[in-house]
């Protein structure tokens, strides 16, 4: 018996085999879908290995193929694949390259799709809207073609966006997945931990990236797993410097640049924070919120006198800042 979700998957199914083939067999697949893709430097493994495909740039060429093939328009709006209006219907993701986004199993909850043009009024990416199938809190871009590697090698690098997993995959790192652009969740988290207790954190370097890092770290703290990161050059995120780097340097950069927390806060804020005695009490205190997260004690106990050591500070101190904290969320 099939019900609405598994009429849901198969719609869905469905469309990133109907969009990779518009890409590899259409004219404007070809010219405008697959050339973008060829111009990033994925070559045709990588395309196959992650469905990337296109959807034509045409009001409803795939919501007609998937009524002419027997799929129910219902189906085709609860996906979001397509939008009707006024009783007409249209592509959701019309003239944008599609990313298929799979469970850890290997269904197909939803896509991304990102636009050609520079087109500034329209968004860059646009997903999958939330449905029965589609909770974009629980997903993780890639989970499905990095879950072997990332128990294999117990490790999993946490990126923002596609291109980045994808271009990692190309530069011979396969245990990554990518929040696609939402705040990271606890959900998303524990998605990994099923696999590894060891993220790392690779996130763009700018400003936004760097606040998305800091958050992340106490989101994955408190799920008991251990978290290092990795910070990229100003104005760098993971695929653009895959691209500029040879396989070699890439992995060379992500093992000596890899920092736990407590380094990774002191290098961002130290540098401000000079010899003020009042900024240095404020990172302290910073760090040991973070440690404070942690649920094992011993664990706890560890990163208080790495603190300890490099704050020059003593560990009475530190303890009994610690207890006070856990003694408030408690
Ligand atoms: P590209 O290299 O193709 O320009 P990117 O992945 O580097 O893309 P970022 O701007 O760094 O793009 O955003 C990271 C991720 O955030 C994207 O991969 C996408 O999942 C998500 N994202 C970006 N812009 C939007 C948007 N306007 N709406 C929804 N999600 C977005
Ligand atoms: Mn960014
Ligand atoms: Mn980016
Ligand atoms: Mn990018």
């Amino acid at each position: 018996q099939i019900n609405e979700r598994e009429s849901m998957f198969l719609v869905s199914n469905f469309a990133k085999d109907f969009f990779h083939s518009t890409m590899l067999n259409t004219n404007q697949g070809k010219a405008i879908g697959l050339s973008y893709f060829k111009e990033r430097g994925f070559r045709d493994e990588t395309i196959k290995k992650f469905d990337l495909g296109y959807c034509l740039d045409e009001w409803d060429h795939f919501t007609n193929a998937a009524i002419s093939k027997g799929y129910q328009l219902k189906y085709l709006e609860s996906t979001g694949l397509t939008i009707v209006k006024d009783n007409k219907q249209f592509d959701r993701f019309k003239g944008r390259v599609m990313f298929p986004i799979h469970s850890m199993s290997g269904r197909i909850l939803g896509f991304g799709g990102r636009i050609l043009t520079a087109d500034k009024k329209a968004a860059k990416y646009l997903n999958s809207p939330e449905s029965d199938i589609y909770h974009k809190s629980k997903i993780l871009y890639g989970i499905y073609q990095a879950k072997k590697e990332i128990a294999k090698q117990d490790n999993c690098f946490l990126v923002e966006g596609y291109t980045d997993v994808i271009s990692f995959h190309q530069s011979g790192i396969e245990n990554v997945v990518a929040s696609s652009g939402t705040a990271l969740t606890a959900d998303q988290i524990r998605l990994i931990s099923r696999l590894t207790k060891n993220i790392t954190v690779l996130f763009d370097g700018d400003a936004a990236g760097i606040r998305a890092s800091i958050r992340g770290i106490d989101l994955i703290l408190e799920q008991g797993m251990n978290v290092k990161v990795v910070q990229f050059p100003d104005g760098e995120d993971p695929d653009s410097f895959a691209k500029s780097h040879s396989d070699i340097e890439l992995k060379e950069f992500l093992n000596t640049a890899a920092q736990d927390f407590i380094n990774f806060k002191v290098s961002l804020l130290l540098e401000d924070t000079q010899n003020d005695p009042v900024k240095k009490a404020g990172l302290i205190r910073d760090i040991v919120t973070s440690i404070s997260k942690i649920p094992d004690a011993i664990q706890r106990e560890v990163y208080v006198q790495e603190c300890s050591q490099i704050m020059e500070i003593s560990e009475r101190i530190l303890f009994s800042e610690l207890a006070q904290l856990i003694a408030k969320t408690n």
